[in-house]
């Protein structure tokens, strides 16, 4: 059996004991990053090892063979209530590379269009939740059915306790609460299936509220959604300036094989496959398949075989998105919300990254969740997305195409059902001075980057806390406004 890290702090008679202190990172995606930045900003010397050549991990963008552009791995979007990844990107110093939208343009088939979003009159609105009220009750897309049903359903999502209590599926909790047609295909299985990434019968009602309270409720600032106006990978630049300007370093092309504990010197060897690395600790950022890999062939240690089965508890969902290059312009839209088909978001790049400086247009059409679309061939699947973009932008009939990509993610997320949170452990890990991070460690979020600056504020913290530093990370949550401060 190892010794245990708490306690233990490794040089405490130096002025500056953080500064002899290493830490090797595995892993580069967003927890990754913010839990290796978090560390060198308290002074300790930071190793951030990844598997690939650039950073970003399932958030990344990289140059696409066979279309010869630069694309990312798909859209992220992130919101006003993401606390921790906006920390993390104020720390990267490119938090101003973030564009910011309080609207949201759904399409009918048809060409329809309704806009949900805050109520604004100059510097005034109404008071939360009632902000998005408004918005709601002119939009063309629901019928008042519809409207009734989801006020219903955010009437009893807005009280805590019985939602956060709930075992429920969010597919039980909707019938019971008697969705109509409408709200359940064009809000539950559209909106908040996408933003949890999984089907309505697999998500767990708190997660459901979480993402309602959040998005919808609690300020129209929470709310508000951001895309980046670079590659994601080009944002995420940011985090190998950060290290290297506070002694740190970023290896990459170096997949982890092992780690090895040292009885004598007390470290830890990590083994890569380009060499070995030494250090006082290591945080494991992996996706919890590659964690689970790793992790299993670790010294026998109390507490470990249990971790190993809540990982193998995870289950992933699918993500594919559609890159379509015309010769022309199909929408002046920025993004917008297709409702009733296989493709459910737009994203217009050349109008959300203009750096591209394309001649004519370049979209993104998003499918979260769908396993049977994933299925399809690369061939069938952009054939359908061009006829279906066809029924809302019947431009696209008119456009030439000159290129398109499809990118599969079967990775792409863990699922929230009921019963989750049991398998979602803490930082701390069985092993002495060895901490875990990843969205899908235990921070209340479901499988985003939140989650995972999340993930890595709270292992750079517990590090920073074995060698008696009070260091904090975690941002706060962002306080509800207007009448949702008395919920
Ligand atoms: C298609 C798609 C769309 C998404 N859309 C959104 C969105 O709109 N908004 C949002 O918030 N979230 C979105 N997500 C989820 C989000 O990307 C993830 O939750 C988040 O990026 C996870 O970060 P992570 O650091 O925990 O894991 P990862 O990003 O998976 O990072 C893990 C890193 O570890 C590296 N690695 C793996 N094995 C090894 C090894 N043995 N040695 C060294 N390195 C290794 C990997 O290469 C990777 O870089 C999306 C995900 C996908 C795939």
């Amino acid at each position: 059996m190892l010794p245990g890290s708490r306690g233990d702090p490794l040089n405490p008679s130096l002025p500056n004991p953080a500064s002899t202190v290493t830490v090797t990172v595995i892993g580069a995606g967003v927890a990754g990053m913010s839990a290796a930045c978090s560390l060198a900003d308290a002074g300790l010397r930071v190793q951030l090892v990844e598997r690939r050549g650039y950073l970003g991990g399932r958030a990344s963008s990289y140059l696409h063979p066979g279309v010869n552009e630069v694309i990312d791995n798909c859209q992220h979007v992130l919101f006003g209530c993401c606390t921790n990844l906006i920390g993390f990107y104020n720390r990267m110093g490119v938090a101003d590379k973030i564009h910011w939208t309080r609207h949201m343009t759904m399409i009918e088939p048809s060409g329809r269009r309704s806009r949900l979003g805050p109520f604004e009159m100059g510097r005034w609105g109404l008071p939360a939740p009632l902000h998005g009220t408004p918005s709601l009750l002119s939009a063309k897309a629901f019928s008042v059915a519809d409207k009734l049903a989801l006020g219903r359903a955010f009437r009893a999502m807005m009280r805590r306790g019985s939602t956060d209590r709930s075992t429920e599926t969010l597919g039980d909790w909707l019938r019971r609460h008697k969705q109509t047609r409408g709200a359940m295909d064009r809000f539950w299985r559209l909106v908040i299936a996408s933003a949890l990434n999984a089907d309505i019968e697999n998500i767990a009602v708190p997660y459901a509220a979480k993402v309602i309270r959040e998005l919808f409720m609690n300020s129209a600032e929470a709310g508000a959604m951001g895309m980046s106006t670079v590659p994601l990978s080009e944002l995420y630049a940011g985090a190998e300036r950060h290290l290297n300007g506070r002694g740190g370093s970023v290896v990459y092309n170096s997949s982890v094989e092992g780690l090895r504990w040292d009885e004598v010197s007390k470290r830890w060897s990590v083994q890569t496959r380009a060499g070995e690395l030494i250090s006082d600790f290591v945080v494991v950022a992996l996706p919890f398949e590659a964690a689970a890999k790793l992790l299993a062939n670790m010294p026998a240690a109390e507490g470990a075989r249990e971790l190993i089965t809540k990982i193998e508890k995870h289950e992933h969902w699918p993500l594919c998105s559609v890159h379509l290059w015309f010769d022309r312009e199909i929408t002046n839209l920025p993004h917008a919300v297709l409702l009733d088909r296989e493709i459910h978001w737009l994203y217009n790049k050349t109008r959300l990254q203009p750096s591209r400086h394309l001649k004519g247009s370049y979209v993104e059409l998003v499918v979260s969740a769908s396993r049977s679309f994933a299925a399809l061939s690369r061939e069938d699947a952009i054939a359908l997305a061009m006829r279906e973009l066809a029924e809302f932008f019947p431009v696209v009939n008119e456009a030439k195409l000159e290129k398109a990509a499809l990118i599969k993610e079967v990775r792409a997320t863990f699922g929230v059902p009921p019963g989750i949170d049991a398998a979602r452990p803490d930082a701390a890990s069985p092993w002495p001075r060895v901490y875990l991070a990843g969205d899908w460690i235990n921070t209340g979020w479901p499988s985003t980057m939140e989650s995972a600056a999340r993930s890595g504020h709270l292992a750079a913290e517990a590090v920073c806390s074995s060698i008696g530093l009070s260091e904090s990370f975690l941002v706060p949550d962002m306080k509800p406004k207007g009448l949702m401060r008395f919920v």
